[in-house]
């Protein structure tokens, strides 16, 4: 080691560290921050060919998960040995490389592992990945442990696996090495005083900032570190600092991860000033600074988290946990006591989570899940994570990755390992995959890199007049961007910082297009379509058609309803994307509001997804069976014609169907005939349970139906149908002889009339005659074999009924001479004989 360099606490726990390695293919190592793990451990480990060996020459990869850290360690690592940067020490981060062949010392970030494992599936070059900050739980650490120990377990157990951390409970991941070795060192630690506000501060940060500051710079002699959420509340804060600074002679400096590098470097190097950092949670544990002495924790950090608006990955503002605020306030207590003062009432610290969820658990695993595939791992829920994901979340997005083509049946598609190479989110990849594709890959960029970083647009537009209908609100967007970056444009609500970056972005992703994708041919394709076109293959989720022409509102693949936002200017286009959907707060059955939507032409959509079926289906209204030739996209109807029905058997089935829920009005149950046969059967059912008769339940009428569809279409033909004889038919001969006889529509009277019998099941049946029409006969008439008699409703000539009985011999010898009394007087002209016994019956022609 460089004679320069100062001892720090890790030098005297190293040979231990290196003794472990020679016997063991891991370990876990706690130390505090500061102790020297970033910096010291990798040249250790190279020096004592940990991993590598006389003949063969290894690379020592260091996985950071910030890419400040990353570059700093590189630059120090560099400093103390002698070494040029991006000789034999190097680094690698998303958009930048600075190492060469005879790099020995390697420090990543982010996907780079991912990509490394990607190319060289057996780390055949590597001798030793060290996981530094092992408790930020960054997805890509989680996922390249677990894939660096799949490769150690099964090809290259020589392959040695160290972890990283300040804070960690090493318990889980010695366990997960495979029962590796844990390796603490405790360090100096000097306690911190932490100061709480009496109650909640409700100026704006900046102020609040500026206050806790000066208040701290009472407390002690050394630097303040500030802990603030981003690079806007870092600028802001240091515009608040400015008096003070002024005023005290001090060096407000701020640090956050891309920060440039001589930038950087000022804040670390010793001043003669005190100095007040003002830091993102780059500082907590990857980034040490000397001599801080105090802390002023604004409680808030930005975190990664999927934001299911875009279908992305967004960083979002929230509390830090109470372990991350015990690591701020440890960062004033390194060299020194020190002060921490937190912006927040002590009773508020209960309401803090416990620790930081893993990332895992809370952003998109489309982009793991075609890293894991890609790299031939063939089972997601299978595959030994280190902490394994919900699986619920494996699944969407296994299924994202097959809307957006990287995966079909046989696995990863060609497409797919293109996508694979890109360290973008899979929807970003099929994006710029696709602007390529159809000759704009630097347009593309620069949506890929508006949908990916904040938006420097404010949420809705300023003015409320008249709107411009668009293609899109997006390209809208775009233009805007051209246009500010020609200086064309003053965009007064435009955020000029945010859109800068975006333009940084795009020229990076520009850079990243030409090295994996290749030239791009150019093409004849308008540029506008081109860009839309890339936008749906992006997300082919999010295909909506409009309700109604110039309506806000659509309905959604899936079934969603949505509803165009006022911002949105995409008044028109009868197919759209909902990029940007705000689903609310109000259930799942509300509608969705579409944010930034973006016109699709339903020929762009891709033809292996389209199906065009006719669907066969009972239309109430008219009461009759339509087809309908639609296509759909996925479950989407994107266009729809009636056409006649062209499977009749079909036809009749869904016609069935429909009769069944409503036999009342698709069958003819109320015609005289039908009813009255109807009500035969079932009285004699009754009175002849031995002949088996059926009663026509609603269940055995629906048994017919069939029949009775077949080559019909609607209710008003159903109607129509000869139902008698299908319910005659329903009868064997036998029955129907019996109900012929014994349930007959008509019984002779004395007169000689056929007098038509009412049934009703559950009732007698009903006889009705007048009076002179019966003279003669004793015995009343009885139906079902003689087992019931009919009720008789003897008629005056009037018509009304005189006497309701079950006994004629009773009435004629009873009431008859009463009766008769009453009407021989008020009808003259009929016949009332004294003796109706033998008297001669009389035939009238019945009203009825
Ligand atoms: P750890 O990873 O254990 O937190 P580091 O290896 O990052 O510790 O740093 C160890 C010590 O080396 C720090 O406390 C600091 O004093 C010093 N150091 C590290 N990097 C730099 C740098 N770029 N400039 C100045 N000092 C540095
Ligand atoms: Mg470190």
């Amino acid at each position: 080691m460089s004679v320069l360099s100062a001892p720090l606490p890790i030098d005297e726990i190293l040979p231990g560290l290196i003794a472990v390695l020679r016997e063991r293919s891991g370990a876990v190592l706690v130390a505090p921050t500061g102790a020297g793990k970033t910096t010291r451990v990798p040249p250790a480990l190279l020096a004592a060919e940990i991993g590598g060996g006389r003949q063969i020459t290894r690379q020592i990869i260091m996985l950071e998960p910030r890419r400040i850290a990353a570059r700093a360690a590189a630059r120090r690592m560099a400093e103390e040995w002698g070494w040029t940067l991006g000789r034999e020490v190097g680094y690698q981060v998303r958009f930048e490389r600075r190492a060469g062949p005879e790099t020995r010392i390697l420090v990543v970030t982010e996907g780079i592992l991912v990509q490394r494992l990607q190319a060289d599936p057996f780390l055949e070059d590597v001798g030793a990945v060290i996981f530094d900050e092992l408790h930020e739980r960054n997805l890509q650490t989680d996922l390249s442990l677990a894939m660096a120990r799949r490769v150690q377990r099964e090809v290259r157990p020589d392959l040695r696996l160290l972890a990283m951390s300040a804070t960690l409970d090493p318990g889980p991941v010695a366990a997960f090495l495979g029962d590796v070795p844990t390796i603490e060192s405790r360090g100096r630690l000097h306690p911190v005083d932490i100061l709480y506000l009496d109650r909640p501060d409700d100026r704006p940060l900046p102020g609040q900032i500026a206050a806790g500051v000066r208040r701290m710079l009472a407390a002690t002699p050394g630097d303040v570190l500030v802990f603030l959420p981003g690079v806007g509340e870092i600028q802001r804060s240091a515009e608040a600092l400015a008096d003070l600074a002024a005023e005290r002679n001090l060096a407000v400096l701020p640090l956050y991860g891309d920060l440039p590098a001589e930038r950087q470097d000022a804040v670390l190097r010793p001043l003669d000033r005190r100095k007040v950092v003002l830091a993102t949670n780059v500082a907590e544990t990857s980034i040490t600074i000397d001599g801080v002495t105090a802390v002023v924790d604004s409680g808030a950090v930005r975190r990664l988290r999927f934001d299911p608006a875009t279908g992305l990955d967004r960083l979002e503002l929230g509390r830090v946990s109470r372990a991350s605020a015990d690591q701020r306030a440890g960062r004033a207590g390194r060299q020194a006591p020190g002060v921490c003062l937190r912006l927040w009432p002590s009773w508020e610290q209960a309401t803090l989570p416990e620790r930081e969820t893993p990332e895992i658990a809370r952003v998109d695993l489309a982009g793991p899940a075609l890293q894991l595939l890609s790299w031939g791992e063939p089972d997601l829920a299978a595959f030994d994570w280190f902490e394994a994901p919900d699986p619920a979340a494996l699944d969407a997005a296994t299924l994202l990755l097959r809307q957006l083509g990287a995966l079909d049946v046989h696995g990863v598609t060609p497409l797919g390992r293109t996508m694979a190479r890109l360290p973008v989110h899979p929807r970003l990849a099929r994006l710029l995959v696709e602007g390529q594709r159809l000759g704009h890959p630097r347009e593309a960029a620069l949506l890929t890199a508006f949908l990916a970083e904040r938006d420097p647009f404010p949420r809705s537009p300023r003015g409320t007049g008249p709107r411009r209908a668009s293609r899109s609100d997006l390209l809208d967007r775009l233009d805007a961007l051209e246009a500010f970056e020609r200086r064309e444009s003053s965009m007064g609500d435009l955020n000029a910082g945010a859109a800068r970056f975006v333009l940084k972005a795009r020229d990076q992703l520009t850079d990243l297009m030409k090295r994996e994708l290749g030239g791009s041919q150019g093409s004849s394709e308008d540029q506008e379509d081109s860009l839309l076109r890339a936008l749906l293959a992006a997300y082919p989720d999010r295909v909506a058609r409009r309700r109604e022409p110039r309506s806000p509102r659509g309905v959604m693949v899936g079934g969603r309803g949505v509803r165009l936002a006022d911002e949105s200017a995409v008044l028109e286009a009868p197919l759209f994307l909902g990029v940007d959907l705000d689903a609310g707060h109000s259930g799942p059955l509300s509608e969705a509001l579409v944010r930034k939507a973006s016109e699709i032409h339903p020929e762009w959509l891709p033809p292996e997804s389209l199906r065009t079926a006719v669907d066969l289906e009972f239309d109430a209204t008219r009461e009759r069976v339509a087809a309908w030739k639609r296509t759909r996209y996925e479950d989407l109807v994107i266009a729809e014609a009636e056409v006649p029905p062209p499977d009749a058997a079909e036809t009749a089935r869904v016609l069935a169907e429909a009769a069944a829920e409503r036999l009342d009005r698709a069958l003819a149950l109320d015609d005289p005939e039908v009813s009255a046969f109807l009500a035969r059967v079932r009285s004699l059912a009754d009175w002849r349970p031995e002949l088996m008769l059926p009663r026509f339940t609603e269940e055995e009428l629906r048994g017919l139906l069939p029949a009775l569809a077949a080559g019909r279409k609607s209710f008003a033909e159903l109607r129509r149908a000869p139902l008698l004889d299908l319910l005659q038919g329903a009868l064997s001969h036998e029955q129907r002889e019996a109900v012929r006889r014994e349930a007959p529509e008509r019984l002779e009277v004395p007169s000689g009339s056929h007098v038509r019998i009412a049934y009703e099941p559950g009732k007698p049946p009903v006889l009705a005659a007048r009076i002179q029409e019966m003279f003669g006969l004793a015995e009343t008439p009885r139906v079902a074999a003689g087992r019931v008699p009919v009720l008789l409703h003897l008629l005056a000539p009037n018509g009304r009924p005189q006497q309701v009985t079950h006994d004629l011999r009773s009435f004629w010898e009873n009431t008859y001479p009463q009766v008769r009394k009453e009407l021989a007087g008020r009808y003259p002209r009929h016949a009332w004989p004294q003796d109706p016994w033998n008297a001669r019956p009389e035939r009238r022609p019945q009203r009825r």
